[in-house]
């Protein structure tokens, strides 16, 4: 699976950027609803992008919905999320 350079998300165009250096320097990726984009941390391993990519669509979805966002939730979420689209050829 690889992580499109932009991806429709509710109705709107988000750009899919890699970059060095996330503006929450432990970060490994963000998101803006508002600038639409995903940014995530270049240096990871292919598998970290990808759970950080799930992890960044979930926070744009929670926030659009209105339901409160928690770290916690999100990362499981995530990582369940990549084994399951990891089953999907
Ligand atoms: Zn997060």
């Amino acid at each position: 699976m690889k992580i499109p350079k932009k991806i429709q998300l509710m109705g709107k165009t988000f750009k899919v950027v890699l970059v060095a250096k996330i503006d929450d320097d432990n970060g490994w990726g963000e998101a803006s609803h508002h600038n639409c984009y995903i940014k995530i941390k270049k240096s990871l391993n292919s598998q970290t992008k990808m759970e950080t990519f799930i992890h960044e669509i979930l926070h744009l979805v929670y926030g659009c919905a209105g339901i409160k966002e928690n770290e916690r939730d999100i990362e499981i979420t995530a990582n369940i999320l990549y084994q399951v689209f990891q089953q999907i050829k």
